[in-house]
């Protein structure tokens, strides 16, 4: 799944090629795609738009236009935003906005992601957008919001990082990368940190995010740019993915687990 430095990578690839276009036609090939309105309301309200500026909160991309409504991108599991130039259809395509230049290609094969078309309000149907948490790179992310959220959680540190409410953004690769470098065990309650263990933590996952947006984000499989690139950090994991290799600090084999539903990696001997 796409997470923050992916979907921040795709934002700052398809600024430049988007700003200033203009919307001139929608074609839905599932409908289902459209999260919010209605399909009819969604054309009628997005063709003949400008977009104005492209954003990301979370793991949503989020494109303003003209008259101030947002289309609002939840890529999910496996949706790809791709530039298309000329007339052929990607495998997969679900909705396709032809602008002045190229053309948005939202591609989602196991259809969880959407894109909604918000004015003012957000509508309920984008679940948990209003309780997302500060964004991770934001100053607003520091060790005494995250020593609120935490204080006497009996919920495992890994899961509780993957609450949008808490860790913003963060997905399954970057809570693991982000406890390696802290040295703090995933299977540790929220609750029992130190305020020293906070504090890492803090600047653990500022600083994975940061290499990772520098290196254009992971891709294990389903992540790819908008010109069908790879990212670049997948060979920077210390150890997502890097199970029963050695730990690059210490040598100890890198340890498999699951937390919750979700497979989780770690290293036995760095992580306490
Ligand atoms: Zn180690």
């Amino acid at each position: 799944m796409p997470e923050l430095p992916e979907v921040e990578t795709i934002k700052r690839e398809l600024a430049p090629h988007l700003k200033g276009e203009i919307i001139r036609e929608v074609v839905i090939r599932r409908k289902e795609i459209v999260g919010f309105p209605k399909i009819q309301l969604f054309k009628q309200k997005v063709i003949g738009k400008r977009i104005k500026e492209v954003e990301r909160r979370g793991k949503y991309l989020i494109l303003r236009l003209s008259d101030g409504s947002r289309l609002i991108f939840h890529l999910k599991l496996s949706g790809r935003l791709f530039l298309i130039d000329g007339e052929e259809s990607p495998k997969h395509e679900r909705i396709r906005f032809l602008l002045n230049q190229r053309n948005l290609s939202f591609v989602e094969p196991r259809m969880f992601g959407r894109v909604f078309l918000v004015e003012g309000e957000v509508p309920r149907v984008l679940k948990g957008w209003q309780e997302l948490g500060p964004e991770p790179l934001s100053r607003a992310f520091n060790q005494s919001f995250l020593r609120e959220k935490l204080r006497g959680r009996k919920g495992k540190i890994k899961f509780l990082l993957l609450d949008q409410r808490i860790g913003c953004g963060i997905g399954n690769i970057y809570a693991d990368e982000s406890l390696f470098l802290a040295r703090i065990n995933p299977e540790r309650t929220g609750g029992s940190l130190t305020q020293e263990e906070i504090a890492r933590l803090v600047r653990a996952i500022k600083k994975v995010l940061r290499k990772a947006i520098r290196h254009k984000g992971t891709t294990l499989s389903d992540y790819f740019r908008p010109d069908g690139k790879e990212g670049g950090f997948q060979s920077l994991l210390r150890v997502k993915d890097r199970e029963g290799e050695p730990c690059l600090v210490c040598g100890e084999l890198i340890q498999k687990i699951r937390i919750g539903n979700r497979s989780t990696h770690l290293c036995p001997r760095c992580q306490r």
